[in-house]
């Protein structure tokens, strides 16, 4: 029994001994399997980065901004970037091509594109750069100001002005914060421009001007047409519209009319002034009767100047003391119509071109001609002449060849343009019955065969004529033996006119 039971003993240590060694057996073969998986892990990892390191390519933008802001009138500097495409190792700058500017000058945004090829495919980034202006603008006081009720200035004087807007003055405004009283501005962008101010009490006188002649002249059954008045003032700005008119002109009958243009501002004050308008009958001014000269000689040439004739007839009026009255043209050089003026003759106006047919296709095309005489008189001497001579005079009937009623119209409408026109009642026949013969004795015989004391004398030659030159000594020579005075035609002269034939 013993014996049995060591043996049975032994055969278990056996036992044991042997699943020890093969525990020991298994844990070894287990190590071996996780070394061999982590060498494999190892070699994996070392392998991707290997080819993270030199085979994978990738694109790289190092500092690259997308939007940017620059102040307005600085200078822009675009910040630099760059691109590269390759590996962490080796990465290869790329070329990059720019486009699109930007106006500092001017405010708003900008687009700035960059292209750029990966692979030969194209590609691009796009900046936006905003141009801005946060500087206020600066209102400065010149001179003390005062203030209309309105809030406009009244006196004194002041300017704004911006970095980006420059002026804008006018885009100041006053506004009043309790007993406080600011100038403020906005500029384009919204900055916000202001400066404390006194705020003096001012108050306005209303200013007011006629629109043409103060004296006008109009010839019985021509249609009037009032020019009106302007009126403006410091406060309220122009109050035209606000002017009353009172008095009327009876076109049809002849007379003296006044014509009365008042206005009141919005502080009450007021202010007129008045036209007088002449309704003349037709056979009063035609034979100058109704002179306020009587007797007088007016010399008048038209169709000039020219050298030869118009220099030497100055020198003779020089010479006698008198003056006349010069219808201009175009023609002739403009020292000669200086001379008139400056020597105290009357520049008056004629005609640019003299030519019938153009002159007389319409009414525009006669007063055309009419503002470029004008325009040449007021070129050379400073003065703006209205006193005007009809081509062929008033009573002329070239003119219906070219268009049928036009002296009828424009006999009234340059009256209404504020222009007064003279004919003649003594014709020196120098255009005339004398050119064929060109004898001076004839000029002379007609020109004081007509004076008469009891009228005005409105003599009519041409200062282009070598034979009324000669024959103006003796003319003169002849008024002044004879008691007769020798005037200039002003704006106050009534007008010396003929029967209108078309
Ligand atoms: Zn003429």
């Amino acid at each position: 029994m013993e014996t049995e039971d060591i043996v049975e003993e032994k055969e278990k240590n056996k036992g044991k001994r042997k699943n020890k060694r093969e525990i020991e057996k298994e844990e070894s073969k287990k190590k071996k399997i996780i070394t061999i998986i982590l060498l494999i892990l190892v070699f994996l990892i070392s392998l991707s980065a290997l080819f993270i390191l030199v085979i994978y390519k990738q694109e790289k933008i190092i500092g690259f901004i997308k939007n940017d802001k620059i102040l307005v009138n600085t200078e822009y500097k675009d910040k630099d970037f760059s691109i590269c495409y390759g590996t962490i190792v080796n990465c290869k700058k790329v070329e990059v091509e720019k486009s699109g500017e930007v106006d500092t000058k001017k405010l708003g945004e900008y687009t700035i594109t960059y292209k750029y090829k990966i692979n030969n495919k194209e590609k691009e980034l796009k900046k936006v750069v905003k141009v801005y202006d946060d500087i206020k603008p600066e209102i400065v006081v010149d001179e003390e100001l005062s203030f209309c009720k309105n809030g406009n200035v009244g006196k004194g004087k002041y300017h704004a002005t911006d970095n980006y807007d420059g002026d804008i003055t006018d885009k100041v405004k006053l506004t009043i914060e309790g007993d406080k009283s600011y100038l403020e501005v906005l500029d384009s962008s919204g900055n916000r421009g202001s400066i404390e101010v006194d705020a003096l009490e001012f108050t306005s006188d209303p200013t007011i001007s006629l629109n043409g002649e103060s004296n006008m002249y109009i010839i019985v059954g021509s249609k009037y047409t009032d020019l009106g008045a302007k009126a403006s003032d410091v406060c309220d700005g122009d109050i035209t519209d606000k002017i009353v008119v009172t008095g009327v002109v009876d076109s049809n009958k002849a007379g003296t009319y006044t014509i009365t243009y008042s206005i009141e501002n919005s502080d009450g004050k007021k202010a007129e002034i008045k036209r007088v308008v002449t309704v003349q009958t037709r056979s009063v001014v035609a034979n100058g009767s109704s002179c306020s000269k009587m007797g007088a000689i007016y010399l008048t040439f038209d169709d000039g100047p020219q050298n030869g004739t118009t220099d030497k007839i100055l020198n003779i009026l020089n010479e006698e003391g008198v003056k006349a009255t010069f219808f201009v043209t175009s023609n002739g050089p403009d020292s000669l119509i200086k001379r008139e003026y400056d020597e105290g003759h009357v520049v008056a106006l004629h005609t640019s071109t003299h030519n019938y047919a153009k002159i007389y296709a319409s009414v525009d095309a006669y007063f055309n001609d009419l503002y470029t005489i004008q325009n040449r008189v007021k070129r050379i001497t400073g003065f703006e002449s209205k006193i005007i001579r009809f081509p062929g005079g008033s009573s002329n009937t070239v003119s219906r060849k070219y268009q049928k009623g036009i002296m009828t119209t424009l006999t009234s409408e340059v009256l209404n343009r504020g222009f007064r026109y003279h004919d003649w009642n003594v014709d020196s026949e120098d255009a005339g019955r004398c050119s064929s013969s060109a004898s001076s004795s004839c000029v002379y015989s007609n020109v004081v065969g007509g004076l008469s004391k009891n009228r005005c004398n409105m003599v009519l030659m041409h200062d282009i004529k070598y034979y009324t030159r000669d024959a103006l000594r003796d003319i003169i020579k002849f008024g002044k033996e004879n008691g007769y005075t020798f005037e200039v035609i002003t704006m106050d002269t009534p007008m010396v006119t003929q029967r209108v034939n078309n």
